[in-house]
């Protein structure tokens, strides 16, 4: 303003003409008032953010422009500017109708129409403040973690709370202090160059680097740094994008890949996937080296290299199932192909796939699969199947339930049934009805031991007749394994011989040893249902004669002779046995004493009247008879030596009464 005074009086005119249409073009309030503050002069921008006109601002002081209760403090400010102690003042201005306006004030002294005054120029902060106050607020509540830092220095210049809470740090331990002189960055190297790029100008976006928290544990971050301008001073706002979780997953998930990757090579399995709408397909190596080729050497690879190496008829068979499985109709594609070896043979392999991938509308788009070497295993199966088919034994395999999962040709070779009418058919069905409960017993033997063997059951044949056969079985998983011997042959040898250790060789009426063993049954069945019985003893009498006059030989056909006699005029449930020399034992069942008597009155009867012819000898004899019935005996006390003994007795009386006769309790 000094320099003016040489300005002629038009510069001077031309030079506050100038003067005045700066300040009227710029955005800042500008004032000119007097010492006290009266307002003498304001620009444009003024009146319209103050809303007043220029005639109402005349009348007022620039105190006047701030709100009530900060004129005090706008005084006192201004007081200090005019002290010269500041220059300038962040002060609140307020409009006519309220509104306010955060102002950065400057204030110099200058001389107006010849008159000390005040100029001042305000800007108003209000956006820029709110704008900081917003950023403040996105920093201090972002759910992401955020950092300011000094770019000079290094320093942190502020952390937001979720910065540290995730890395456990206080703000305290962090703000002021520098980035690489603390131990939170893991590769400074990463850092640094970070750094050095940022400061040539190049964009940071979501950078990976790892971070360590005050707990030694690590956090990965997505890094984003913008060069900012903070209170005038260059600093980076740097943003983390925690990605910690992420990564732990998805290192999860590639291990797992690499395990399932692992596992799929260690298995020899070879892999397929298949682009069902494109034809495309995908192998591993291992999938080549089965047939014996590197994937190389098969290029160019589609499905149709797959078609070309396997076997035509087992590829029906292969494209039946998959058509089902892609029409949803089975749950996975399962199949045994063949395949072309480079070395010339056919192999086995089982493919196995299922749908991984279908559209909106459910139609299929890609498939996974493996493929695996079986040929070894379809080779001893085939082997077994033989051994199975060629076995004489029956073998079976079945369900827990008794049902025919298997059956081998022996089944039609020995009991006539084609071998597939029994799949499915329970085996109870063909056992012998008196051999289903000992059966039963044994399949609950078997369920609970896991395996029975010697147990022996009859089937019938197609042709309705029974046949022994002898079970080994064993349970596995489940399933009932079993084979079985026709037996028989031996069992009715067996069932001979058993018969001859039962019977008396001279007659074949039964031995003593039997009847006493009936005899116990019986006395048990007594017991318990009373089912009346007797014992009767029957002695020829004067047989030492007929030996003495026809000779020994002649004696024994007699004796033949006699038992069949008897044999035929007893009951079939009555028991016949030789008791010793020419002695006899009968047991008569269901019969009281006097029906006892009467048969063997009968029976006398029948003898006295027959002559025994043998060889040309005409021979008559008698027999005395002792009959013992069981109601003479107090029931527990019945045992068949005392039944026995009573007869005997009683056979005696009848010797010594003149033999030729019946003896009983009542005779
Ligand atoms: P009784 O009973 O009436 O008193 O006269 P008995 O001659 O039948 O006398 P006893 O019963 O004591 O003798 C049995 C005779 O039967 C003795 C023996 O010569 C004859 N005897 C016994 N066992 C056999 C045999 O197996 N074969 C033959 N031929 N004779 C036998
Ligand atoms: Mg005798
Ligand atoms: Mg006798």
């Amino acid at each position: 303003m000094e320099s003016s005074k040489l300005l002629s009086k038009e510069d001077l005119i031309s030079f506050e003409t100038k003067f005045f249409n700066l300040f009227e073009t710029i955005d800042d309030m500008f004032i000119i008032s007097s010492l006290d503050g009266n307002i003498i002069y304001c620009n444009m921008s003024l009146l319209n953010k103050m809303e007043y006109s220029f005639q109402e601002l005349k009348n007022m002081n620039i105190l006047d422009l701030h709100p009530k209760e900060k004129i005090e403090e706008a005084s006192i400010v201004l007081r200090e500017i005019l002290d010269g102690t500041r220059d300038k003042c962040l002060l609140e201005a307020i409009s006519k109708s309220g509104v306010k306006y955060e102002v950065e004030t400057r204030i110099w002294f200058g001389k107006w129409n010849e008159e000390d005054c005040i100029y001042s120029i305000s800007r108003d902060f209000t956006k820029e403040n709110e704008n900081l106050r917003l950023i403040s607020k996105i920093f201090q509540n972002n759910p992401m973690p955020m950092i300011i830092t000094d770019i000079e220095e290094r320093k942190f210049i502020k952390v937001n709370p979720v910065f540290l809470e995730k890395t456990g740090y206080l703000e305290e331990e962090l703000v002021g202090m520098r980035v690489d002189k603390l131990n939170i960055v893991v590769d400074m190297k990463r850092y640094e160059d970070m750094r050095n790029r940022l400061l040539s100008g190049e964009e940071i976006k979501d950078e990976e680097l790892v971070i360590k928290c005050k707990d030694d544990s690590f956090l990965t971050g997505l890094f984003s740094i913008e060069e900012i301008n903070n209170n005038g001073k260059r600093a980076f706002l740097i943003v983390m994008v925690d990605i910690t979780e992420k990564v732990a997953l998805t290192n999860r998930l590639r291990n797992k890949l690499q395990k399932l990757t692992n596992i799929i090579e260690g298995t020899n399995l070879g892999t397929w996937e298949w682009n069902i709408i494109t034809g495309e397909v995908e192998f591993n190596e291992q999938w080549g080296k089965l047939i014996g080729y590197s994937l190389e050497e098969l290029k160019p690879i589609s499905i149709k290299t797959w078609r070309r190496f396997s076997h035509p008829d087992d590829l029906k068979l292969s494209d039946e199932m998959v058509k089902r499985h892609l029409k949803n109709e089975i749950d996975s594609y399962d199949c045994e192909i063949r395949m072309k070896h480079r070395d010339g043979r056919w192999i086995w392999v089982r493919d196995r796939g299922k749908v991984t991938e279908r559209d909106k509308s459910g139609r299929p788009i890609k498939m996974f699969g493996t493929h695996s070497d079986i040929t070894l295993a379809k080779e001893q199966s085939i082997e077994l199947e033989r051994f199975f088919s060629v076995n004489i034994d029956l073998l079976c395999i079945l369900d827990m339930k008794g049902r025919f999962l298997k059956a081998n040709k022996a089944w039609e070779d020995i009991l006539g049934y084609p071998v597939d009418t029994l799949i499915g058919r329970r085996a109870m069905e063909l056992v012998h009805k008196n051999d289903h409960h000992n059966t039963l017993e044994s399949i609950k033997k078997l369920k609970k031991d896991g395996k029975l063997t010697n147990f022996i059951n009859r089937y019938r044949t197609i042709d309705g007749e029974y046949l022994y056969f002898e079970w080994r079985t064993n349970l596995y998983n489940d399933v009932i394994y079993a084979a079985s011997r026709d037996i028989t042959e031996r069992m009715k040898y067996e069932e001979k011989i058993l018969d001859a250790s039962n019977k008396d060789c001279l007659t074949g009426i039964y031995n003593r040893r039997y009847v006493y063993n009936r005899a116990e049954e019986i006395i048990e069945r007594y017991k318990k249902r009373e089912d009346d019985f007797s014992v009767c003893i029957i002695d020829i009498d004067y047989f030492k004669g007929v030996n003495d006059k026809y000779g020994h030989r002649i004696g024994d056909l007699v004796l033949k002779e006699f038992t069949s006699v008897i044999k035929e005029n007893l009951r079939p449930y009555d028991i016949l046995g030789r008791y010793g020399g020419e002695e006899f034992i009968v047991i008569l069942n269901d019969i009281d004493e006097k029906e006892s008597v009467l048969i063997l009155e009968r029976i006398l009867n029948v003898i006295r009247n027959k002559t025994f012819n043998c060889n040309g000898n005409d021979i008559n004899f008698t027999f005395s008879a002792g009959v013992a019935n069981c109601k003479e005996i107090k029931k527990e006390e019945i045992v068949i030596d005392r039944l026995i003994g009573l007869a005997d007795k009683r056979m005696y009386r009848a010797k010594n009464a003149g033999r030729n006769r019946i003896a009983s309790r009542i005779k």
